[in-house]
């Protein structure tokens, strides 16, 4: 049976249950991180608990203080769960959302947060993505305009990227391409993107609007020490058009080759040598941080 970590008890699933006058669920007003499990050991816990917290400082959300937790604390609390559930391989969901208020806006006037931390199986993106690429698309939705709710905060309001999911999946697509208020490249709907030509690999910067996320920089940290020449900066459309390869990262996905863009064949339409390179090094690292 599942069990579920709510504010420092580990409960049957189907106790886990917050108030519906949780501003999470009223109004979008929380944070949460997405975790991958490799052979019993949280990867790369540190980083997405630092995330989070960075995350919920920036929506003025004192975890600290208000949860009564620290951040080792909170990693304490995720290993604790992973453990209670004899997950292997697996997906971890940390949660923490204002807490239970009124049915106005006003963060001051909510209970303490709630801290949730799920940890279940995971579903990945059928394995002939793996191996033949994915198409992707371009969504007409933009990505959240950086000095509205920045991407790089990894909130519970999803809308953004789920209004543009629909535009891929309307299109046969598991992922879709956002571009930001300039018309650059930012980011897919859960995924980060980068592209390879003439052996040098390229990325969206953080300030282009994106998540900055943790498979992202770990993929970059790889592609250096590999001694590839990689850059972060801005790119349009056109640049992916134009590339050699293309592949995007992701806790949940970690490294998917992209074939296609908007009917445009990437490179010879096959997943590329650079991106099953760093695919095979990112294979290394499992079970290992
Ligand atoms: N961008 C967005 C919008 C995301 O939600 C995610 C996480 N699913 C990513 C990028 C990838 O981040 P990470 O590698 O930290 O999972």
């Amino acid at each position: 049976m599942t069990q579920v970590y709510i504010n420092g008890s580990l409960v049957p699933k189907e106790e886990a249950t917050v108030s519906v006058y949780d501003h999470g669920l009223l109004y979008g007003d929380g944070v949460f991180e997405g975790i991958r499990v490799y052979a019993g050991k949280v990867f790369l816990l540190d980083d997405h608990v630092d995330r989070l917290y960075e995350s919920a400082n920036a929506i003025r959300l004192d975890i600290e203080k208000d949860a009564g937790m620290s951040r080792a604390a909170m990693a304490a609390a995720v290993d604790e769960t992973v453990k209670a559930n004899g997950i292997e391989d697996g997906y971890v969901r940390l949660v923490v959302t204002r807490g239970a208020g009124y049915l106005g806006l006003d963060p001051r006037r909510t209970s303490n947060p709630q801290v949730i931390i799920i940890a279940d199986t995971i579903e990945l993106y059928p394995q002939e993505i793996y191996d033949n690429g994915m198409h992707l698309v371009t969504a007409t939705t933009i990505r959240n305009h950086p000095g509205a709710l920045s991407p790089r905060i990894k909130s519970l309001n999803y809308l953004n990227n789920i209004l543009a999911k629909i535009e891929g999946t309307d299109a046969d697509s598991p992922e879709a391409l956002m571009l930001n208020h300039k018309g650059e490249v930012a980011e897919c709907t859960g995924d980060n993107i980068f592209v390879v030509r003439k052996g040098e690999i390229k990325t969206p910067s953080p300030d282009s609007g994106i998540l900055e996320g943790i498979t992202r920089n770990t993929v970059i940290k790889l592609a250096r020490e590999a001694d590839y020449t990689l850059t972060e900066c801005a790119l349009v459309r056109h640049d992916i058009y134009i590339a050699d390869e293309c592949f995007l990262t992701g806790s949940a996905a970690e490294i998917v080759p992209v074939v296609a863009l908007d009917g445009r064949t990437i490179g010879n339409g096959k997943p590329g040598r650079v991106t099953k390179d760093l695919w095979e090094r990112f294979q290394g690292l499992k079970g290992k941080c």
